[in-house]
């Protein structure tokens, strides 16, 4: 089972920043509202995530570690319209065998938190507020080609923000904070929307934190819904795109996705409006029934399948079309 887990981390765990975008994930589905990466070497050396949600309760902490072990599918209904960040129950038990993990963890209902060493089995007591951190360190310490694949420490640690980055872009509801070698990279305070800030604000100040003043002011609003589609977020105009050349956010359901159909629908537009926008900077944000969308290609679930591509092409290119063809004020 050792090696079966080898071979899944293959597929799941690439570099620091795979596992960096699996524990905050995880965080995220535990109900985080704050959640602190802490890293060494580029997440080489060290790699923990620390939140504030619901935590695991001391006897599932084994379990935890363990393939196929999810709290996420109930039953096969779920399988289908599975819409939580995740749900394979593969990313702990592949990271953990390829690295020495370690699992820290307190409930609302315990009056201590516990400590779990994956690599001993050892699980006692432990201090800590209610939620969890996971700690990964040495990475590939026992598959050397593997690790021989990482490149620079500023590499590495490039990745794991970009991986934190696009977790910020799709949830301004949560603080998240990046440290390296005890120094503080980046931090995007939570702005839960409410009352006194709705949703589109909440989510513009969170562009504005993470992608910078600049791309805010210098973008326009998406918005469309057509038939079961609905598209939302910003579209940088040419003046922010100069500034950075490889940001292009996509979500679906609210999931970072790299997706062909939806770049190449965003690129169509561009070319259409503004005449050969190479590298536009944009956050685009695809809500879809998820019985239309397969998020099921591949372990990562950075990939997806739509039902109908056609469908979902069309209403992308014309939501940026008429956002940037739109007079700005
Ligand atoms: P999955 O997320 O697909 O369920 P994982 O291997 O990523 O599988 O995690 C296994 C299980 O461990 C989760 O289903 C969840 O019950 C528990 N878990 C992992 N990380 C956390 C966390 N930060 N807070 C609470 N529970 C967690
Ligand atoms: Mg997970």
């Amino acid at each position: 089972d050792e090696l079966i887990s080898q071979i899944a981390a293959g597929e799941v765990v690439e570099r620091p920043a795979s596992v960096v975008r699996e524990l905050v994930d995880n965080a995220l589905d535990a109900g985080a509202t704050q959640i602190t990466v802490r890293l060494m070497a580029g997440g080489v050396r060290l790699i923990a995530v620390e939140d504030d949600g619901c935590g695991i309760p001391q006897d599932e902490l084994p379990v935890a570690l363990r393939r196929h072990a999810t709290s996420k599918i109930r039953d096969l209904h779920d399988l289908e319209t599975v819409c939580t960040m995740g749900f394979r129950g593969e990313a702990l038990a592949a990271i953990a065998s390829v690295s020495e993990t370690a699992l820290l963890s307190r409930t609302a209902g315990q009056a201590s938190a516990f400590l779990l060493d994956a690599r001993s089995g050892e699980l006692r007591p432990a201090a800590r507020a209610q939620g969890t951190t996971v700690e990964v360190k040495e990475l590939f310490f026992s598959t050397p080609a593997r690790r021989k694949f990482l490149k620079t420490d500023a590499t590495e640690l490039a990745h794991c923000v970009e991986a934190v980055r696009r977790h910020a872009l799709a949830r301004p509801d949560v603080g998240f904070a990046v440290w390296h070698e005890g120094k503080l990279v980046e931090q995007w305070r939570a702005c839960p929307s409410g009352p006194e800030l709705s949703a589109d604000d909440a989510l513009a100040r969170r562009l504005a934190d993470v992608l910078g003043e600049d791309f805010v002011a210098q973008s326009v609003p998406v918005l469309r819904r057509v038939g079961p589609v609905t598209i939302t977020g910003r579209a940088g105009v040419p003046d922010a795109a100069r500034s950075r050349p490889d940001h292009q956010y996509c979500y679906v359901n609210g999931r970072f996705v790299r997706d062909k159909v939806l770049t190449h629908a965003a690129r169509s537009a561009y070319e259409d409006v503004l005449h050969g926008q190479r590298q536009p900077v944009y956050a685009l944000y695809v809500e879809i029934d998820p019985a239309r969308v397969d998020v099921n290609v591949h372990p990562t679930k950075i990939e997806v399948r739509f039902r109908d591509s056609r469908e979902v092409h069309q209403a992308v290119r014309h939501a940026v079309e008429d956002a940037l063809a739109a007079p700005r004020a």
